[in-house]
């Protein structure tokens, strides 16, 4: 059985109000990727491939070095996902971790634990439970309010038996995320709870969060 990660890497960033693609911005100094590399490290992936924007190929392989193969992404994350996931060579008990780059502060016994999971029962995905009320807004007016039991946010890292994910890709449907795909195909996905350091950064705001939590760490 191997182990292969794909980086998604290849979103602009428009809401980080930033020049560079998301995964390049520094923080503590360092480009976002390269952090979330260094926290997946640990793990024995066979390859890691890296979904960047097709006109920074060059510049994120000269970023990724020995430790990533790069392939350029897509218009989607899952465009990004699925080009990545065709420039692998996998076999039938393999499994394939997938992983946000936007999400740096993600640990190496988290993924461990999604991908035994994955190992176990084909997909499995990191997911924190819903901590504010949920509502559903029309032109600024709440029309609703969602039943908070059972909601959960899924995030990355998310871990499936390659030959499952081959199958679900295949069909060509279109999902935010490929557990998505599994659940149209009535495939199981567990879900492992995570620790809100696995957020996203996706808005200014997140960047000073992520700075604070890099300060905090260095001292
Ligand atoms: O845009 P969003 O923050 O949801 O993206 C999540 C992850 O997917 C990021 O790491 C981003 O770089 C990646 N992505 C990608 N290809 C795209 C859009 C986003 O690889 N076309």
């Amino acid at each position: 059985m191997s182990l292969f990660l794909i980086v998604p890497a290849a979103g602009s960033g428009s809401r980080l109000r930033r020049p560079e693609p998301k995964a390049l911005v520094p923080l503590s100094g360092r480009p976002m990727l390269s952090w979330t590399l260094e926290a997946l490290a640990e793990i024995p992936f066979e390859t890691t491939v890296v979904a960047a924007p097709p006109e920074q190929k060059t510049e994120f392989e000269r970023l990724c070095g020995e430790r990533a193969v790069v392939v350029a992404g897509g218009e989607t994350r899952a465009a990004s996902v699925r080009a990545a996931f065709h420039s692998l060579r996998w076999s039938k008990d393999d499994v394939v971790c997938i992983h946000d780059a936007a999400r740096p502060f993600v640990t190496a016994s988290e993924a461990a634990r999604i991908i035994d999971e994955a190992q176990r029962r084909g997909a499995a995905i990191a997911a924190t439970s819903i901590v504010d009320t949920i509502k559903k807004v029309q032109e600024n007016g709440v029309i609703g309010t969602l039943d908070r039991t059972g909601l959960f946010a899924a995030g990355t890292p998310q871990a499936f038996r390659a030959d499952l994910l081959a199958e679900v890709l295949a069909t060509g449907r279109e999902s935010t995320d490929e557990a998505g795909l599994f659940e149209l195909a009535g495939l199981p996905v567990s879900v492992v709870v995570i620790s809100r350091f696995g957020f996203k950064i996706t808005h200014p705001e997140d960047l000073e969060i992520a700075e604070a939590l890099l300060k905090k760490k260095s001292e």
